[in-house]
């Protein structure tokens, strides 16, 4: 299903942008050496209830999963890199930490993910890494305007992840979103120009380019959740929700506040 948002729903759809947004920036803030991640999912869940949200993921059970995720964020560290269940890990000074929330409001979800370095270290291969998939989610928005089709986005993402020599896995991607979480079309991070669904106004989208830095295979852990690098390796993540507008488009997930 593809869903195109009148001007009322799109209203909706960017304040629950914003409220992820707020809500990343903050657990970014708070994701200092010696924070649990169960406190950050703890936290999450806190800012989701005050602000008359729904998670799209405490009971989300899908296939490639193990039951229903039953957390309120994706809290990822080092090799790991989507869905990555929180559990009982204490964050330490160069840890690379990629958090990712979709909430619903309003009827009306939106999707962000940000990875960053915890504490005062700055390995340059990981902030080299990180810095590849903002630019690649950049190019990625960029290429997206009416009468564009998916793979412009596809191939301006892959173009930018090819060229920082990282491998490509296609497996996972960005994806339309609006009502629910997930919807179609589906968006790989490399692709050709040209190709696939026309985008117009209306149509959200949440873009997501993420790499491992030496390897496009996944292996799931034995929390039969969380995804990481099938080497070990180091990963990194960056996703925004937009809306296709009447001549380019819109971020949905940027942050509306200072964040304690
Ligand atoms: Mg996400
Ligand atoms: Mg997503």
């Amino acid at each position: 299903m593809i869903e195109i948002l009148n001007p009322t729903e799109l209203a909706r759809a960017k304040e629950t942008g914003a409220l992820v947004a707020d809500i990343l920036q903050t657990l970014k803030n708070r994701s200092t050496v010696g924070a649990n991640l169960l406190d950050l999912d703890r936290w999450a869940q806190a800012m989701i209830a005050e602000a008359g949200a729904q998670s799209c993921y405490v009971d989300y059970e899908p296939s490639f999963g193990r039951g229903p995720f039953g957390h309120y964020i994706c809290t990822a560290v080092n090799d790991a890199v989507l869905h990555g269940l929180p559990r009982d890990y204490t964050l330490a000074d160069g840890d690379l930490l990629t958090l990712d929330l979709a909430v619903s409001k309003r009827g009306f979800a939106a999707d962000s993910a940000i990875s960053f370095i915890v504490g005062d270290s700055k390995p340059p291969g990981s902030v080299a890494m990180i810095s590849a998939t903002e630019r690649a989610l950049g190019a990625g928005i960029a290429a997206a305007r009416p009468g564009a089709r998916i793979g412009d986005i596809s191939h301006a993402i892959g173009s930018v992840l090819g060229e920082a020599g990282y491998p490509i896995n296609t497996e996972f991607g960005g994806h339309g979103i609006g009502s629910t979480m997930h919807q179609d079309p589906h968006i790989p991070n490399t692709g050709r120009p040209g190709r696939g669904y026309k985008l117009r106004p209306g149509l959200l989208l949440a873009l997501e380019p993420w790499v491992m830095a030496d390897t496009a295979e996944l292996i799931t852990d034995a929390d039969g959740w969380t995804l990481r690098s099938a080497t070990g390796c180091r990963t990194a993540h960056s996703e925004h929700t937009i809306a296709i507008t009447n001549d380019g488009a819109e971020i949905l997930t940027l942050p509306t506040r200072t964040h304690a």
